[in-house]
């Protein structure tokens, strides 16, 4: 006999009710949560943000190096990760699952202690979704919503020339991450005996397998008293998200390649892989860092931020979206982004 329990054996109803059974509800807005036709919300006077994001099996994550308990995570901080960029708290999630017949009650208990532990982490509420089967893999849709004092929702578009740019963290790591993810499971597949080689790559590993939401950066802005002019989550690479930062502002932009954030495990790792490290940085998706922009009169409450780096300024939309070089060149920054089409 089998340990572990196949989902025809619990049903759909069953699967709900203990994923329900788990949950316990916290945001002072959640009226009513899972086991009804639809979820109650009660937001006052606030603006409410909505955002998506749909994770497929194959696509977007890869089962043989990424545990079900952190994909459960992940796929709940990358929609956290979108309502902080709009300066928003997030409060409540819903979350939709096609689930392949190969998947078993425990594994998809698993997923779902990511999911609470993401949960319980940015303090949002669990409040419904969806359950059906799927022909392939496992997809999995969560709905975030989030709310902000009205008039206070930080768009993409509002960047002026001479804004500061700005971006939290470091850049580089998840896409190195999943290379070496991707070269550890290839050396595996060619000789089973191999253990996975991961010294001083642990910080790679860790940011392409666990990332964070930056809502800690959003709180400590408003505590200091700073407004974004512009703000955007990272996920297909800094230089997507400039490009789109500039073409909805109507702006363009001056990066200063030596201000660009990164971990000396990106600059080693990006050498051992024969990668330009400004290209990982520039172009490497899945950080889910903040790149927001700001007016110069913040500069003094920001510029010893630990977490915050200045790395470039806004400019007139003729000059273009630029990266100046220590060599004092400059040259138009291209956004590659990830299509998977
Ligand atoms: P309906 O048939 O009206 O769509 P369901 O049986 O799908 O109702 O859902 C019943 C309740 O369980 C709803 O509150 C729904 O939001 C919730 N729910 C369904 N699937 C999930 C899931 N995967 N995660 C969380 N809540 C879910
Ligand atoms: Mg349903």
């Amino acid at each position: 006999m089998s340990e572990y329990t196949a989902l025809s054996d619990l049903g759909e109803f069953g699967l709900i009710r203990r994923i329900q059974n788990t949950i316990k509800l916290e945001q002072k807005s959640t009226v009513v949560g899972i086991g009804d036709d639809a979820a109650v919300l009660e937001p006052g006077e606030k603006n409410i943000v909505v955002s998506t994001d749909m994770l497929v099996e194959g696509v977007h994550f890869d089962l043989s190096f990424c545990p079900l308990r952190h994909l459960g995570y992940k796929a709940v901080a990358v929609n956290v990760s979108d309502i902080a960029a709009m300066n928003a708290l997030p409060t409540q999630i819903t979350v939709s699952l096609a689930i392949g017949s190969r998947y078993t009650v425990e594994a998809i208990e698993e997923l779902y202690d990511g999911i609470r532990i993401a949960c319980e982490n940015y303090k949002v509420d669990l409040v419904g979704g969806d359950t059906t089967s799927s022909n392939a893999g496992l997809v999995i849709s969560i709905t975030a919503i989030g709310e902000v004092a009205k008039g206070e929702a930080v768009l993409r578009s509002t960047a002026q020339p001479n804004d500061l740019i700005c971006v939290t963290g470091d850049l580089g790591a998840a896409y190195l991450g999943l290379q070496v993810l991707e070269r550890e499971k290839q050396v595996f597949m060619d000789n089973p005996e191999m253990q996975p080689d991961l010294q001083d790559k642990e910080y790679l590993v860790q940011r392409q397998l666990k990332p964070e939401a930056r809502m800690d950066v959003i709180h400590e802005l408003k505590e200091l008293g700073v407004k974004p002019t512009a703000m955007i989550d990272i996920s297909d690479g800094l230089a997507s998200e400039i490009m789109h930062l500039c073409a909805q502002s109507g702006t363009g932009a001056a990066i200063y390649q030596d201000k660009l954030p990164a971990d000396q495990q990106v600059l080693n790792t990006a050498e051992e892989f024969r990668l330009d490290p400004v290209t990982c940085i520039l172009n490497g998706g899945e950080d889910y860092e903040l790149l927001f922009t700001v007016n110069l009169a913040d500069l003094n409450k920001i510029r010893n931020h630990p977490d915050i780096t200045i790395i470039g300024k806004m400019t007139e939309a003729s000059e273009g979206v630029r990266l100046a070089t220590p060599s004092g060149n400059t040259f138009p920054i291209k956004a590659q982004g990830w299509t998977h089409f």
